[in-house]
């Protein structure tokens, strides 16, 4: 377990109590899942299967192709669905930052429902009946590792996978500020458990497929850069994805490309929605805490990625975005 952060142990306890006092779980993550989001999901099947629970594992959309080779991603629904009309009176969210990021899934809750909230983001706003948050963890997965050791249960393959994709990817492939001594110490026990970190590294952040590249190719040559080259930013229309065959997972990394530029503090990807609305993903060299911006558009996140959902256009949400960064860029 890592550091003595007084409440976590008696969060853990309050967490597996509420598992182990009920039955038939709906689990939930966040919208467009990533790699944390999916492992978190299926890494609680697999402990409410050891638990000898029954539960149904949900998602708004669908598994990213990447991601599917993990155990239990085919038994993630999409709900809601008009075949599964079933209301859960438990349910498990992980990875979500607050009750929204949920989605249209929560149309599957019964009312009055009981909620255990899962996240390490620093925005959660313990929307749960049970909250385990804990900021200074790398990714909901190291929470979860954590939860199995409180549990006494023995890793297997089936569950050192998903923790492992979950650390690999929201560490950046154990590169960003958040991977710790401790995460490093859980992915080389996964590792002693026969999970092969070069094939998961190569299928989750070597591979890329061609409609992800052409997008890349798309979006690499409409970055520009703004505040004396501080700002770098680009954008993806919604067309760009039906025109080169991507799914909306293949825009993953891409901010990354205006934020990894020398000189930049803040990078920035402008995502078109397919209702017209802009998706926005901020990235931090680390002098700006891109949470607080994304916040004051009704966003979240971590201080150093970040994200917000503005309803106008592509302009308008350029400009209002570059002017909230542009004030407090640091002089
Ligand atoms: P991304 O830019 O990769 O979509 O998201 C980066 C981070 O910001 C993630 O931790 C994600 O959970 C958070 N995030 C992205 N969009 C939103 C949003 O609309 N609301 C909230 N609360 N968090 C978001
Ligand atoms: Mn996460």
């Amino acid at each position: 377990m890592s550091g003595a952060v007084a409440g976590y142990r008696e969060q853990l306890d309050a967490a597996l109590r509420f598992l182990r006092e009920g039955d038939d779980y709906l689990v939930v993550s966040h919208v467009q899942p990533d790699g944390d989001a999916i492992s978190s999901t299926v890494i609680i099947g697999w402990l409410l299967g050891k638990l000898g629970k029954r539960y149904v594992l949900a998602n708004e959309d669908e598994v990213p192709g990447r991601l599917r080779f993990l155990p239990l991603t085919g038994s993630i629904v999409q709900l809601p669905d008009t075949d599964h009309a079933r209301r859960y009176a438990r349910v498990v969210s992980v990875d979500c930052a607050d009750f929204r990021r949920i989605g249209t899934v929560s149309q599957s809750f019964a009312d009055g429902v009981q909620l255990l909230n899962i996240d390490h983001h620093p925005t959660n706003d313990q929307f749960g009946a049970v909250n385990v948050v804990r900021t200074n963890a790398a990714a909901t997965a190291e929470i979860l590792y954590d939860l199995i050791a409180h549990a006494g249960l023995a890793l297997d393959m089936q569950v050192a996978e998903p923790l492992y994709v979950g650390l690999l990817t929201d560490t950046g492939g154990f590169r960003y500020a958040n991977t710790s001594a401790h995460v490093l110490r859980i992915a080389a026990e996964l590792i002693g458990h026969g999970v092969s970190g070069s094939a998961i590294a190569e299928r989750m952040l070597e591979m890329m497929t061609m409609p992800q590249l052409q997008l890349l190719q798309r979006g690499l040559s409409r970055l520009q850069f703004t505040a004396g080259g501080r700002i770098g930013w680009l954008y993806i229309e919604h067309s760009d994805l039906a025109q080169t065959g991507a799914a909306g997972e293949d825009l993953e990394g891409l901010v990354n490309y205006a934020r990894n530029v020398e000189g930049v503090e803040v990078g920035i990807l402008f995502k078109g929605a397919a209702d017209g609305g802009i998706k926005v993903s901020m990235r931090s060299a680390g002098k700006v805490d891109v949470a607080a911006i994304a916040q004051r558009f009704g966003g979240g996140g971590h201080t150093r990625a970040a994200g917000c959902r503005l309803e106008c256009s592509l302009t308008e949400a350029s400009a209002r975005v570059l002017a909230a960064i542009s004030e407090v860029l640091p002089s």
